[in-house]
């Protein structure tokens, strides 16, 4: 038996057996000249590559096309064209015979020239042509270097997962109904995977280092969040202390979901609204029993994320509209594709960026893929006739970038009325503060909204140069850094003069720790992973608004983080007694 440690980012227990997942390594692409008289021989690998992954595209293709969406048999076709090209095959007998470089560096090197050339293009659809090539250049490179990448889609059995780092993609398309847990030695607890965890409501650890070195492939675990411990094959004793903790939870999560149908109001009466973090449609469906007022965020990258072509105007309209209906007239605000930094779309991001946090991402990638956006917009506009759908465009860095998403938006509502579409003629529209210079324009910006939203996530991975993933910095990204609560406080006062409402969706929204301190700084509106809403509501409901102001104006004139969260300790053992034991055992 051996124990190691991390950072609990998802709460609760799991018992079962490792699954190593090795999926994300990129291999090294090899690069070395060849002599004229191997060209013939590289050039028969290429030609045994293509037809082994046209093959199986056909293969794909035939099992398949019953059950996909059209746009993807589509994409697949189109994958078939490019792999048997000839343009494509004469550009690498082309490399092979000027360059002498062998085959894989010929595919590399070929396809980079390609997708950078359509990347440069004018015709927006042509740009995503860029995609598609990237795409298949990767099938091959993995035929000629005989890799064969293991998917967490299709497992077999319950298992707990073990890697060093999960991408979005990967943790978004993996068999829920099999993975019991998630152990990683890289992420942090705002990291899209450890939002991804408490989204499919399983324990995850992460931040432990060498777990794929200590823990090997079938070994017995179990996860507890609760303490940060993975205890490798455990003895009979800790097994049986683990399953009565596991009893214990469940209890607690039976008195948590009893508040339900309690309103979200401090003990004189001021009334918050609790709304629910969505990444996929499905999500709906987990929501009741934690009394979610409506939806405050729908990721909706994780739409494209998780199906290959769910890019298409039916197939968002639709997932768009199964929301908004559920939800029955509440407000569902759905934020824009935000894709980019960790959330690499890869029929979208044919290229490696040097920084992708600061690259191409969320707002700025919609912008430049105007024809991808608008037939976005124009699916929100038409499901929202259904319902309450509001739009949250994400990462706006200033005005310019806000003025061209608005004039895209009515593009695409003057689209939507040629087309004879009834849409949602007066949505309403906000932005994400996410990043400080938002933020310091919270007063420029609030004049063309409706409301804002702010996503301490990024603000803190922005204003504290701290990357959210990253397991080695993570104890700088502190919410309640003066800096953070600067900016929180000017955003909502920005809104609150222009008569605006503010919403926080970040994971601070989450913790029960931070409830008192955003109640007075005069937050509105609390978007949360739906499991947390029970626990803030019972802060809520134990609070006097009053204390809450006094207790942010102190907190304001503290010089560091660590001092306004001492303040916070102090705030909760003087007036939040009975719920200590509640804002303790919440990882977040
Ligand atoms: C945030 O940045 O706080 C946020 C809610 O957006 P995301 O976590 O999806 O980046
Ligand atoms: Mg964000």
């Amino acid at each position: 038996m051996k124990e190691v440690f991390g950072v609990p980012v998802s709460s609760g227990i799991a018992i079962g057996c490792a699954f190593l997942f090795t999926g994300n390594e990129i291999p090294d692409i090899p690069h070395y000249l060849i002599k004229k008289s191997q060209i013939e021989d590289e050039w028969g690998k290429f030609v045994r590559a293509t037809e082994t992954v046209a093959a199986k595209i056909r293969l794909h293709l035939k099992n398949t096309e019953q059950a996909i969406h059209k746009e993807q048999s589509d994409i697949l076709k189109a994958h078939l064209m490019m792999v048997e090209d000839i343009d494509l095959h004469e550009q690498i007998q082309a490399h092979l015979q000027t360059k002498l470089e062998n085959v894989e560096w010929a595919v590399r090197s070929v396809s980079h020239e390609m997708t950078q050339k359509l990347l440069g293009a004018k015709d927006a659809l042509l740009r995503e042509r860029a995609v598609d090539i990237a795409d298949i250049s990767h099938e091959i490179l993995n035929e000629l270097l005989s890799i064969h990448e293991i998917s967490l889609s299709d497992l077999s059995e319950d298992v707990i997962v073990v890697a060093h780092d999960l991408l979005p993609s990967q943790a978004i398309t993996a068999d829920k109904k099999h993975v019991k847990a998630l152990v990683c030695e890289a992420g942090g607890k705002t990291s899209h995977v450890a939002i991804l965890a408490r989204s499919f409501e399983i324990p995850a650890i992460m931040g432990v280092s060498n777990a794929t070195r200590e823990i090997h492939n079938g070994d017995l675990l179990i996860v507890n969040s609760e303490s940060g411990a993975v205890i490798i094959n455990p003895d009979e004793k800790e097994l049986k202390k683990h399953r009565s903790a596991i009893l214990g939870l469940e209890k607690h999560h039976q008195k948590d979901l009893a508040l339900s149908a309690l309103p979200a109001e401090t003990k004189d009466g001021i009334r918050f609204s609790l709304n629910a973090n969505i990444e996929l449609p499905s999500d709906v469906d987990k929501l009741e029993p934690y009394g979610a007022e409506g939806i405050g965020l729908f990721r909706t990258e994780f739409l494209f994320l998780a199906a290959i072509g769910a890019t298409g105007e039916e197939t968002q309209y639709d997932a768009y509209s199964t929301v908004i209906k559920a939800m029955n007239g509440a407000p569902v605000k759905i934020r824009t594709c935000d894709a980019g930094g960790d959330k690499i779309l890869p029929e979208f991001f044919p290229v490696e960026e040097k920084n992708p946090l600061l690259g191409w991402r969320a707002i700025r990638f919609s912008l430049a893929m105007p024809e991808v956006f608008k037939a976005q917009l124009r699916a929100i506009l038409r499901a929202g006739v259904h319902g309450n759908a509001e739009i949250i465009f994400p990462l706006v860095s200033g005005i310019e970038e806000l003025d061209k998403a608005l004039a895209l938006l009515e593009e695409a509502k003057e689209q939507c009325r040629q087309n004879g579409d009834p849409i949602a003629e007066n949505i309403k529209v906000g932005v994400m503060i996410e990043v400080p210079s938002a933020a310091l324009t919270a007063d420029i910006l609030i004049k063309k909204v409706d409301f804002f939203s702010i996503g301490t996530n990024d603000l803190v991975q922005y204003s504290l140069a701290v990357d959210r993933g990253n397991e080695k910095v993570s104890y700088l990204a502190s919410p309640t850094h003066p800096a953070i609560l600067r900016l929180i406080k000017m955003t909502i006062e920005k809104a609150h003069q222009a008569g605006k409402k503010v919403s926080l969706c970040g994971e601070m929204a989450a913790s029960p720790f931070f409830t008192p301190l955003l109640i007075g700084l005069g937050l509105d509106e609390f978007s949360m992973h739906p499991s947390a809403i029970p626990r803030v509501k019972s802060i809520i409901r134990n609070c006097l608004s009053d204390d809450c102001k006094k207790l942010a104006q102190r907190a304001l004139k503290r010089q560091s983080g660590e001092e306004v969260n001492k303040l916070l300790e102090k705030f909760s053992s003087a007036h939040l007694m009975y719920c200590e034991e509640l804002i303790s055992s919440t990882v977040l």
